[in-house]
């Protein structure tokens, strides 16, 4: 929808998604967002950096590269009369604006494309002036933004325009390795080599509402496969729903939400929250109290457990418990949530993202589950699949990279036991979950809020200290799974849950737990503010003295916590 010459075209444009004539100014101040459609329009790299960055900030870097036609190609035009025309219509050196700015007065580097210019492709300049960029972050010590939009590499510059994504992707990478904070945000279209490199190898993947991005374009797909598509196929919320992008935002909150990740990636300092902005922190509101059907109180005696064990189970199971989302709402601020493992999923039955605590930034990590049917169903009961534990492991290493401690918020009957779990490798991603959280060199507090059951647990709970709620559970498995393989029946859950040995008390005798974390009068259900007061001061007081341990003795002290049990266990005979 890119009107061009005549006066009423530069009046009125028509929407590209609904095809309604709008005034001009209307749509500008709109932010180029169709008022009646909502459809994204493409914006030009200029009108970018001015929505984004703060007014007057934008520094572009110096030295644009010479002029490239390194294989002299020629269609029916010689290559560097396009590159003339693409300069003449966009006014603009190359497909790609670079330079510094600030975004809520937090510095950046910024690199973002223009599809006006030869369909945004990526050649040696276009690569040459995002590499500056990312080294000009590197040298600033700043977090870099690339916005993308582009059809994939320039095919005029044939195989060298290809260097250009690894060329990109080097730059990228030694950002990570400084720890400094990457984010790209793809606009539609993004494709091809771009798609390929840096618009998905950054630690945050942003796409804006609408863009699509994919390796192949539609069009060879249907070309390929001879098939129809599938409703939204390669759209930003079809991309979500694959893990492939950790967020979907509509342009008007985009400044804010990049604020919000630039300032947890920097320490935490809050910048002032735009109005409308979705990762401001809301006023806490407070937990609502659950009382799902079936749920009665009878189910569960409210004010004690008498010491047994099976009271404790169904506590710590009853769905008016505080989820970890409810526990981010009101232990936490900010919280910013990040989607998908890269792989092709994004697991409902485990949330994480960056979040504040005490105006701290943390990455806060936990298992989903949900208070009425509805809600745990969606959320498969908080039985996370591989792809929830790859979630888990690439936030884990994002906040080992930025310097940011790890809370774990465990609560999981146990790890997916399905078939497709079982053919994307359970195993092995609980397996390097647990490895890489004894060798993630970030504080890790771990809070079993819930039912800690099993090896799906400890895919989130090998930490430098692990707390426990009152009426929390952790076992090797379930009540009533032991009681049916070590008792006649599963009636006998009750005698297993004695037996195993799986309350606060038990493992905080045992050594497995470090801290009780107190519940209400009655249970956490009972009273969800004061539980998530109650986690926060806990979590506080024991992250506190962790933050000033050198990493590699942090990581040497929690590799003995978690060697002793063996030893400790032998010598003392088990629990008395
Ligand atoms: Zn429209």
């Amino acid at each position: 929808m890119t009107a061009t010459a005549p006066r009423e075209e530069q009046l009125w444009s028509r929407c590209a998604g609904c095809a309604t004539l709008l005034y001009r100014k209307r749509l500008r101040r709109n932010l180029d967002v169709c008022p009646e459609c909502g459809a994204h329009a493409r914006l030009s790299a200029p009108d970018r950096l001015r929505q984004l960055v703060d007014p007057g900030s934008f520094r572009p870097l110096p030295d644009p590269p010479a002029d490239v036609d390194p294989i002299g190609f020629v269609d029916v035009v010689p290559y560097p009369h396009r590159l003339t025309a693409a300069r003449a219509g966009t006014g603009l050196g190359e497909a790609v604006v670079c330079g510094t700015a600030t975004l809520g007065g937090h510095p950046a580097a910024l690199a973002v494309m223009d599809f006006r210019f030869l369909g945004g492709s990526l050649g040696c300049a276009v690569g040459e002036l995002i590499t500056r960029a990312a080294e000009r972050a590197l040298d600033d010590r700043v977090p870099l933004i690339l916005v993308t939009a582009s059809g994939g590499a320039r095919m005029q510059e044939g195989v060298l325009s290809l260097m250009q994504m690894a060329t990109v992707s080097q730059a990228v990478a030694a950002l990570r390795e400084a720890g400094l904070l990457t984010v790209s945000v793809l606009t539609d279209p993004t494709y091809g080599g771009v798609a390929a490199s840096f618009a998905t190898n950054t630690d945050v993947v942003v796409a804006e509402s609408g863009a699509r991005m994919g390796f192949a374009g539609p069009r060879v797909i249907r070309q390929v496969t001879g098939r129809a598509l599938p409703e939204g196929f390669q759209t930003a919320d079809f991309l979500l729903r694959h893990g492939q992008v950790d967020m979907v935002v509509p342009r008007r909150a985009l400044r804010a939400r990049l604020v919000a990740l630039l300032a947890a990636a920097r320490g935490g300092r809050t910048p002032a929250p735009g109005p409308g902005d979705p990762a401001a922190p809301a006023a806490r509101r407070p937990v609502p109290r659950q009382q799902p059907a079936g749920a009665g109180r009878d189910t569960a005696p409210a004010d004690a457990t008498d010491g047994d064990p099976w009271a404790t189970v169904r506590l710590a199971r009853h769905p008016g418990r505080p989820t970890t989302l409810d526990y981010l709402d009101s232990a936490f601020d900010g919280f910013v949530e990040l989607h998908g493992d890269r792989l092709g999923g994004d697991c409902p039955a485990v949330v994480g993202g960056l979040a504040r605590l005490d105006g701290r930034p943390v990455m806060v990590i936990g298992h989903q589950k949900g208070h009425t049917t509805a809600e745990l169903v969606a959320r498969n009961f908080g039985m996370a699949s591989p792809a929830g534990h790859r979630k888990a492991l690439r936030l884990m290493r994002l906040a080992a990279r930025w310097g940011l401690p790890v809370v774990t918020l465990v609560d999981t009957p146990g790890a997916d036991p399905g078939v497709g779990a079982e053919e994307q490798g359970q195993a092995a991603a609980i397996a390097e979950s647990i490895l890489a959280l004894t060798v993630l060199p970030t504080p890790v507090v771990a809070v079993i809020t819930g039912e800690g059951g099993s090896g799906g647990a400890l895919a989130l709970a090998v930490a430098d200290r692990v707390l426990m709620l009152a009426h929390a559970v952790y076992s090797v498995i379930s009540p009533e799974g032991c009681a049916a393989i070590l008792w006649p029946d599963r009636s006998a859950a009750p005698q297993a849950a004695r037996a195993l040995r799986l309350t606060a008390p038990d493992l905080h005798r045992l050594g497995v737990v470090d801290e009780i974390v107190p519940e209400p009068p009655g249970a956490a259900h009972d009273d969800p503010e004061a539980t998530a007061a109650a986690v926060r001061d806990a979590v506080r007081a024991n992250l506190l003295p962790l933050l000033d341990v050198p990493p590699a003795t942090l990581v040497r002290r929690r590799r003995q916590r978690f060697r002793r049990f063996g030893a400790a266990r032998a010598a003392a005979g088990g629990v008395r």
